[in-house]
């Protein structure tokens, strides 16, 4: 192999409560040749959360200052607070070769595509929704109002699922998490990656030193 082979973009979306959180946490911690996008928000921390580790928490004025310097590659605004992905951080981790993964609402994957076309988009799906339902109820989180907002909003992103390039149905953990890495082992073969990479370049040398062909 020569040279650094660049890291992939992953772009996963899914509905609030789909488990995106869960099944990212067990990626992260399997792989380390992946690394999470932290995005900034200016919603407030929920109990546990940490700025700098799950969010950078702004204020709506830092948010706008970030948007008006061009800092984020994608931005939007999700149920009733914007989201951002800061763009330098995304590009300094994928030219040191690690794939970088960003949990985005579908807007922002959309965005994402249209940004980055080389990008791996992933939707990952509920088996229904009344499984999102129970996970939004058993996560206490959110209160009623605010987990009937979240499946109104889940019902119109499940309309963008064909605009990935992969679905994973979360009705089981682990065999989510195995396809997961599948999609990603299966990215990095491509053809286009490989070659882009220069992985093999000394296939094409123009006088390969080949030993001598038996005889018929
Ligand atoms: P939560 O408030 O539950 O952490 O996230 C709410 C939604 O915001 C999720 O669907 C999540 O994918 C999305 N989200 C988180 N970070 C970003 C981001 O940087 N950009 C966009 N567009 N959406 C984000």
């Amino acid at each position: 192999m020569t040279g650094l082979r660049k890291g992939l973009l992953v772009v996963v979306s899914g509905p609030s409560g789909v488990g995106k959180g869960t099944l990212l946490e067990r990626l992260l911690a399997l792989r380390k040749d992946c690394v999470f996008s932290i995005s900034a928000t200016t919603r407030a921390p929920r109990p546990g959360e940490i700025d700098g580790q799950h969010y950078y928490f702004l204020s709506p004025e830092t948010f706008n200052e970030w948007v008006e310097q061009d800092r984020f590659l994608e931005w939007n605004q999700v149920h009733t607070a914007c989201y951002g992905t800061p763009r330098e951080f995304v590009e300094r981790t994928r030219a040191q070769g690690r794939h970088v993964v960003l949990d985005v609402d579908v807007k922002g994957g959309l965005e994402v595509m249209a940004a980055e076309p080389d990008c791996v988009s992933i939707f990952l799906a509920p088996p229904d929704l009344e499984a999102l339902h129970w996970r939004l109820r058993h996560r206490g989180t959110e209160n009623a109002e605010q987990i009937a907002g979240r499946l109104l909003v889940a019902r119109s992103e499940l309309k963008y699922m064909d605009r990935y390039a992969y679905t994973i149905v979360n009705d089981e953990i682990e065999r989510a998490e195995s396809q997961l890495e599948a999609v990603l082992e299966a990215e990095m073969a491509r053809t286009v990656r490989v070659i882009a990479d220069g992985q093999v370049q000394a296939l094409f040398h123009p006088e390969p030193a080949l030993p001598n062909s038996p005889g018929p």
